[in-house]
């Protein structure tokens, strides 16, 4: 594992003392790399307070306003959830996610994701992702402290390391990097104007079909040159069609 290659994102928190507890669970479990998405109240007496000796974790943390700009550079992006969702993505417990994650950072940067104390994270954020990652809970009470949360993922890291790390085969290093989530998002930005021009989605009506497409990309964790491979054909596609009018086609609906 590489503990420097990976971050932990706090997408909006509203209570900053959560975020000095995060700083703390994330020191004790040997993380520092912290990333705060349009936090409500930070930097904060209450934030500093609850971090006690982790305040370096505080001071270094990055703050930013959007969660495109906490992930653009990461190749593996794991959001955390209790609730199941609409539409079902690979998810694991902490400590198969742990052993996901930890041969991820030696290929390029890890992102965990965490949510807002109310909401979590929303179904937009957590389709960015190519893992969630459940704690397993009670039936009766599914949601823990922000947190606590952030406490149970590091830990699980921090064990595999302490029990030796990973075997052998995960340690492989990988002939490319890891695509980064930037390059990804112009990818499905691509991909899905191509499909609009060649008539396969109609932007009136695009239903399950990004969203199935991304569950489907996310989850072969793809390389830069995967990407650019994929990239490559979807442009000469677009240089051979006739790009379809959905103007027309949608009676002057779209
Ligand atoms: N009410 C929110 C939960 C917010 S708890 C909801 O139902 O989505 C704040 C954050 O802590 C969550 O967004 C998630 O990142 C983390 N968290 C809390 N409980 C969790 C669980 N059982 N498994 C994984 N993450 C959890």
């Amino acid at each position: 594992m590489n503990a420097d290659q990976i971050r932990i994102v706090l997408v909006e928190p509203s209570h900053p003392g959560n975020i000095g507890a995060v700083a703390r669970a994330m020191k004790t479990m040997g993380l520092v790399k912290l990333v705060l998405v349009a936090p409500e109240q930070f930097p904060d007496q209450q934030a500093t307070w609850r971090a006690v000796w982790a305040n370096d974790v505080l001071e270094s943390a990055r703050v930013v306003a959007t969660l495109d700009e906490a992930i653009a550079d990461c190749g593996f992006v794991v959001g955390t959830c209790a609730r199941d969702r609409r539409l079902p993505w690979p998810v694991l417990d902490p400590r198969r996610a742990a052993e996901e994650m930890a041969a991820k950072s030696l290929q390029g940067e890890v992102a965990i994701l965490f949510g807002r104390e109310d909401n979590g994270l929303s179904n937009d954020e957590l389709m960015r992702c190519n893992l969630h990652l459940a704690i397993p809970t009670s039936n009766a009470y599914s949601s823990l402290n922000l947190a606590m949360a952030v406490q149970i993922v590091c830990y699980e890291l921090h064990m595999l390391e302490a029990q030796g790390g990973l075997p052998e085969r995960s340690n492989e290093q990988w002939d490319e990097p890891l695509a980064t989530q930037e390059n990804i998002e112009r990818f499905y930005v691509h991909l899905e104007e191509t499909m609009s021009q060649i008539g396969f989605l109609n932007p009136a009506a695009p239903r399950q079909l990004m969203p199935r497409l991304r569950r489907l990309y996310n989850r072969l964790d793809m390389d830069e040159m995967e990407l650019n491979i994929l990239r490559g054909i979807l442009t000469e596609t677009q240089k051979r069609c006739e790009p379809v009018d959905w103007s027309e086609q949608n009676g002057g609906k779209s």
